[in-house]
């Protein structure tokens, strides 16, 4: 069974505009961020993975965003070299990079789709 990162945000939806949970959903290939109010779905789609250098998110942070970026952290055991160590997650309006602190092993995916219950 593939293993799932789960983690909630409380903020306000841009779609509902509601102060709530954001249940954020990682899997190896793909993520998705649902709306606990109003169930606005985010998908994201896996598009490089690698030992990256701490840079990726540095820059991130630097970076001028049409949209307050989250910066997230999970204690998690990393995919790459298998000891829990602190993810640090990063999402954007248009991407999701999560960093093991410990080897560097980065998965950057990009936003593909949004989906809003009629
Ligand atoms: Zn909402
Ligand atoms: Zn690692």
């Amino acid at each position: 069974m593939m293993e799932k990162w789960l983690l909630k945000k409380k903020t306000t939806c841009f779609n509902c505009k509601q102060y709530v949970d954001q249940i954020i959903e990682i899997f190896l290939n793909q993520a998705l961020i649902t709306c606990s109010n109003c169930g606005a779905k985010r998908y994201y789609i896996i598009k490089n993975v690698g030992v990256m250098s701490e840079d990726i998110i540095k820059e991130e942070k630097e970076k001028k965003h049409k949209y307050e970026p989250w910066f997230l952290e999970k204690l998690a055991v990393c995919f790459n070299c298998k000891k829990e160590s602190v993810q640090d997650i990063i999402l954007t309006e248009s991407k999701l990079i999560v960093r093991c602190r410990n080897c560097g092993f980065t998965r950057i995916y990009n936003f593909h789709i949004l989906e809003i219950p009629e």
